[in-house]
């Protein structure tokens, strides 16, 4: 299974990855706010994460990690 991470505190919650990702899997937190005082992405649903990578090379910060 494919296993996404984000560094949150790089993260400006931009949406870019919350648009890239073909599963719909990824959302802005609206309970969390970052080092940045952004809400950071974070995925709702890791065992749906098919490890595209889409969201990885998206992002604009280089927030993401993709492992397989
Ligand atoms: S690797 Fe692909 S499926 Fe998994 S969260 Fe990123 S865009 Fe979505
Ligand atoms: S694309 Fe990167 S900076 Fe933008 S919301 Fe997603 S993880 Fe955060």
């Amino acid at each position: 299974m494919a296993k996404v991470t984000f560094n949150d505190d790089l993260c400006k919650g931009c949406g870019l990855c919350v648009s890239a990702c073909p599963k719909k899997i990824i959302i802005i937190a609206k309970n969390k706010i970052n080092a940045k005082g952004h809400s950071p992405a974070e995925v709702t649903n890791q065992e749906q994460c098919i490890g595209c990578a889409f969201c990885a090379t998206m992002c604009p910060d280089c927030v993401i990690t993709v492992e397989k």
